[in-house]
């Protein structure tokens, strides 16, 4: 049975390098694969391994006291463990980035929106309560699930978020709720709509993910994205389970993921099975599927020009 663990902390860690060969060892010594980022300002992991691989993982990193009181979020990997290609353990500038230069950055041990618990998210559901949420994820992510009543800032990538902050300025003296997948990115989001003068700002404690496995089924309608192989997740019962994204070429239910392949663009989207079958098949891979026309054209140009270069120069 393989599970993924996901987990962050923001904390001061003092040498980054040094700690991202302590975690690629330890990872690597437990054959956990997945993505790994480590910075002075903290560390952000999604891993997938055995329960026990995962178990000792867990273990070991409680021991260290920087790390003792992190928030695991723990789920269902893959039949054969092939979450993740491969294991990525690197060292970045910041965990997440808001694109905000140096002086600006967010420092969520500073500044940070209250962490509400799911329960009580459930329990301002239940008694009425008045309260606005905030979506800090990318578009793509939303397609296949969302908290009922979300307000969207319209993010084409997180980093857009200081940008788009007008869009949402209705809501400063609103009782505001950000979430995201599993909570790194409304640490420093949540902080952001703090500093921008926002008076009422709660984030989702441990992400949607948490509220999902606390909740299944509730108030959150659909799946959630995930960035591994599994594409979207959920913890409701699968008979019961609603889709709400739709294929973006014929409009039935579907979560199924693919990517533009013209490869300058790439973007995610969604298109169902039937329409990427009935699509021209790439080689032996089967269908491919183009965002739109244009992207079609584009790539069959570039691709006409590259095999006349390589005939005649
Ligand atoms: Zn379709
Ligand atoms: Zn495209």
């Amino acid at each position: 049975m393989y599970k993924i663990i996901l987990f962050y902390k923001y904390v001061y860690i003092d040498d980054p390098k040094m700690e991202r060969d302590l975690q690629f060892e330890l990872c690597q010594r437990l054959g956990l694969k997945g993505r790994g980022i480590v910075a002075n300002e903290g560390i952000n992991c999604t891993f997938e391994g055995t329960s026990e691989a995962c178990g000792e993982y867990m273990a070991t990193m409680s021991a260290d006291p920087r790390f003792a009181d992190v928030h695991w979020k723990i789920s269902d990997g893959t039949l054969d463990g092939t979450a993740f290609p491969r294991l990525s353990v690197k060292v970045r500038p910041e965990i997440v980035s808001l694109h905000l230069g140096n002086d600006e950055d967010i420092n969520p041990n500073e500044i940070t929106g209250k962490h509400l618990k799911p329960a009580d998210l459930q329990k301002w559901y239940e008694e009425g309560e008045e309260f606005h949420i905030v979506d800090m994820r990318n578009d793509y992510e939303l397609k296949v699930g969302k908290f009922e009543g979300t307000i969207f800032p319209e993010l084409n990538n997180f980093r857009d978020l200081k940008k788009n902050l007008k869009k949402i300025e209705n809501l400063k003296n609103k009782k505001v709720l950000t979430v995201c997948t599993g909570g790194v990115r409304c640490e420093k989001a949540s902080g952001l709509l703090v500093r921008e003068g926002f008076k009422d700002v709660y984030q989702l404690d441990g992400g949607i993910v948490s509220y999902m496995e606390q909740f299944p089924g509730k108030d959150f309608k659909g799946s959630l994205y995930v960035f591994d192989k599994r594409n979207t997740m959920h913890f409701d019962d699968p008979e019961a389970h609603e889709i709400i994204g739709k294929c973006d070429k014929c409009g039935v239910p579907s979560e199924h993921y693919v990517n533009c392949a013209n490869l300058f663009c790439h973007d995610h989207f969604i298109c169902c099975e039937d329409c990427l079958e009935s699509n021209p098949p790439n080689h032996k891979s089967g269908g491919v599927a183009y965002c739109n026309w244009k992207c079609n054209i584009k790539w069959k140009l570039y691709l006409l020009k590259k095999n006349f270069l390589k005939k005649f120069a």
